[in-house]
């Protein structure tokens, strides 16, 4: 078919995409890349040999859809919270998505939509604002203080005025890395429910990463509270697209209503039940990138470089001379071959840690940056 002249605002589509940019960073081909917060290390052998097994007996059965409720799979996520999250969860409390941004779109299509709104305290994971967009719910976004930890005072103030639906807290956040205490957390939780009620998201997509331990335990006796996870991180498992979320089975029944029925192919189901037999040797993974983050915190610092405290698989460093400042420094750390992240934070740009070789490669790029910038 010949392409036409027509561009995406000729077409009849809805008035708030107009003019927007779809979401995604730069996939550049360079030899060190560390701005898409992966997880370096493939899956080790003995998994790839398990999934193969595991998709084999699958396939056998793709005449046939996969098991809707993903049983099995929830169990199996269940029982890794319980023993990795400080707290007991049965399969009734967890859901599972294709990636934790479905998790986010399936809670935003139950809880948000049109008439609605959500609030995220930003600088934070710009999804939740997309994902809000593209289901028709209002977005706030809410403030945080210079050091990119939580206002609890102005939060409070903003859901207290803003009364929205659905309110995110991420912890760890992105792109800052700062984690969120348990105590902020339960103070809007409160606040939300004061407000409204509303439900109160909190996105632990690098939760395993943390000093800190889970904020699991806070959905007990908490029906409007959610934990959202996903194997992208600390199960290496990106290209997976495996997000899943702990509740009060209201919650799970709840999003029932807007899930699209066999969501999950039996493909990524036998996937993730591969790799949930390997989490022991994937959390040894997720302890020697714990090592190298805070090594590239430490390294940073000693260079002369501000960094934000980080409990996640990257590290925010600065501070450059304002936006213009953070892309320069971007496209001269590019230039030696390393890819990093301008996430439009002012003066900040996010590096995600890699293997020990790739933080090595970038430590002395930034060496070489500090020493061209005084
Ligand atoms: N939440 C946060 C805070 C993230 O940074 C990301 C990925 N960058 C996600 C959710 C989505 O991850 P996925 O869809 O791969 O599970």
């Amino acid at each position: 078919m010949t392409r036409t002249t027509t561009r995406i605002d000729d077409l009849p589509i809805r008035d708030e995409l107009r003019g927007k940019s779809p979401y995604g960073a730069p996939q550049l081909d360079v030899p060190v890349r560390l701005n898409t917060n992966e997880n370096p290390y493939p899956l080790p052998e003995a998994l790839v040999e398990r999934i193969a097994e595991r998709v084999r007996d699958a396939a056998r059965q793709l005449n046939r859809y996969p098991d809707r409720d993903a049983v099995e799979l929830r169990t199996e996520l269940a029982r890794y919270l319980t023993r990795t999250a400080g707290h007991e969860v049965a399969m009734e409390n967890v859901w599972a998505a294709n990636g934790s941004n479905e998790v986010i779109q399936q809670l935003l299509q139950t809880f948000g939509g049109p008439g609605r709104t959500a609030i995220g305290f930003e600088p934070s994971y710009s999804m939740h604002g997309l994902i809000s967009r593209g289901t028709g719910t209002g977005w706030i976004s809410g403030p945080r203080n210079e050091d990119f930890t939580i206002d609890v005072a102005a939060a409070e103030k903003a859901i207290a005025e803003h009364r929205p639906d659905v309110v995110f807290i991420t912890s760890p956040n992105n792109p800052t890395g700062t984690a969120v205490g348990a105590d902020t957390v339960l103070a809007l939780y409160e606040a939300a429910q004061a407000a409204k009620p509303s439900l109160v998201v909190v996105d632990e997509a690098y939760g395993e990463f943390s000093h800190h331990p889970s904020l699991l335990p806070l959905i007990e006796g908490r029906p409007n509270m959610v934990l959202s996870r996903t194997m992208s991180k600390a199960f290496g498992a990106a290209g997976l697209r495996l997000g899943y979320l702990a509740a009060d089975p209201a919650v799970v029944d709840a999003v029932q209503l807007v899930r699209l029925p066999y969501h999950l192919s039996s493909v990524t189901q036998a996937t993730a039940l591969a790799a949930l037999e390997h989490t022991d040797t994937l959390l040894g993974y997720v302890e020697q990138l714990k090592t190298e983050r805070d090594r590239l915190v430490n390294e940073l610092r000693a260079i002369g470089y501000e960094v934000t405290d980080s409990d996640a698989n990257f590290v925010q460093f600065g501070r450059f001379d304002g936006a213009a400042g953070s892309h320069e420094a971007w496209q001269r750390i590019l230039d030696q071959g390393v890819l990093v992240r301008d996430n439009g934070v002012p003066g900040w740009l996010r590096v995600t840690a890699g293997t020990p070789e790739e933080n090595d490669a970038f430590l002395d790029a930034v060496r070489e940056l500090k020493k061209e910038q005084s």
